[in-house]
């Protein structure tokens, strides 16, 4: 018998489309506009370093917190970025963003303690929050919304700018009141970077000294290195040395060449070849906002990460069932992530331009043909 808090877990949606796109692939061409994974190799003297570490015998365990060149250099970067009060014992990396933002709700959460999380968010929040015995707090992320989501159990906010599955970043206002009256922010970043129009502020910006802020980001998303499982948590020394003891006993260390490789990360070469990714995703953005527009679903404000949360006016999961059974397209179905997400679809542009267009002629065919 499964375990209770296991039971309570729920899975992935998007696996699910996922899995049904892979069964059908086997006789169809699918256009896969679900999965929020770049379709970009991860920059060639990225993997060369993780190759050389691997052939010079960096093949053990590493410090818990992770190597210090690389606390070093994610150190800088925030230093030199945000003017923070950061050094390299604020840090400690981890097995992807996912581990870290694990890590961040373990360190803080006790039963019963309510987590405000935006309505629609990424689905692993609930989930984690639950698992951990806390509350999730579903909410809009306005002040009026959040002055009333708020209570005496509220422990942590999180806050995930750019965000998935909406592509939009989160205004200021809401870091003020977040800071003013909550706890704990934490602010899963894994999508800072991709951003094509306007400012998307980092948590950090806020808190210098990081009273308050459990900073979760990775390698991930920018630097296209899912597979490679590097993320990292910043924050103070108390919560550091809290997930510290989490990662000596289940993770040990993140892996070794993973985090050598992640040092090239910073690099001028390499900063070339993101700037031409994040150029070839704005091309991306525009073709799927113009798509959307002609079909008359809604949008709000999608200028970051990589993502269309739209509006279609009808049930999300019935639609793309029948899409990807019928046109052979997969979306995600928005109600995975939140009960605002009913009538909508999430479209992820992390595809080649080509096979995007391809899927939204395809969609534009299927209503046509209703
Ligand atoms: N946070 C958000 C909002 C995400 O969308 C994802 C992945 O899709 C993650 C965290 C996890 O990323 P990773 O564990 O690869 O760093």
């Amino acid at each position: 018998m499964l375990s209770k808090r296991l039971l309570n877990f729920e899975s992935f949606e998007v696996m699910d489309i996922l899995s049904l796109a892979q069964k059908l692939e086997k006789e169809h061409k699918v256009i896969h506009l679900e999965i929020g994974e770049p379709d970009f190799n991860t920059p060639k003297s990225i993997v060369e370093e993780g190759i050389k570490s691997l052939k010079e015998g960096f093949t053990h365990y590493t410090d818990s917190r992770g190597i210090l060149e690389l606390r070093e250099k994610i150190s800088n970067l925030y230093k030199n970025k945000y003017k923070a009060d950061i050094n390299p014992d604020n840090i400690i990396i981890t097995g992807g963003s996912s581990l870290g933002l694990f890590f961040a709700l373990s360190s803080i959460i006790d039963e019963g303690d309510e987590v405000l999380i935006q309505n629609p968010s990424y689905p692993c929040y609930k989930n984690f929050i639950k698992f951990l015995g806390g509350k999730p707090v579903f909410c809009d992320f306005t002040v009026e919304s959040l002055e009333k989501a708020i209570s005496n159990k509220t422990k942590a906010i999180i806050i995930n700018s750019p965000s998935n599955p909406l592509g939009e970043v989160v205004d200021k206002e809401i870091y003020e009141f977040a800071y003013e009256y909550i706890p704990y922010i934490i602010s899963d970043e894994i999508y800072n970077g991709l951003v094509y129009e306007g400012k998307c502020y980092s948590a950090i910006e806020f808190d210098e000294n990081l009273e308050k802020t459990i900073l979760v980001n990775g390698f991930s998303k920018l630097y296209a290195m899912t597979g490679w499982r590097i993320g990292y948590v910043i924050s103070n020394k108390k919560i550091i040395e809290g997930v510290l003891k989490l990662q000596q006993n289940l993770f040990i260390s993140a892996p070794t060449m993973s985090q050598y490789a992640a040092l090239k990360a910073f690099e001028k070469e390499t900063e070339k070849e993101i700037n031409n990714m994040i150029k070839e995703f704005n091309r991306r953005r525009k073709l799927v906002l113009k798509y959307v527009k002609y079909f008359g679903w809604k949008v709000n404000n999608p200028i970051a990460a990589y993502y269309v949360f739209s509006n279609i006016g009808e049930d999300g999961r019935e639609f793309a069932y029948k899409l990807l059974k019928e046109k052979y397209v997969a979306l995600t179905p928005g109600i995975g992530f939140g009960s605002k997400g009913k009538n909508c679809i999430r479209i992820s542009y992390a595809n080649s331009y080509e096979n995007i267009k391809e899927g939204l002629k395809r969609i534009r065919e299927f209503l046509d043909e209703r």
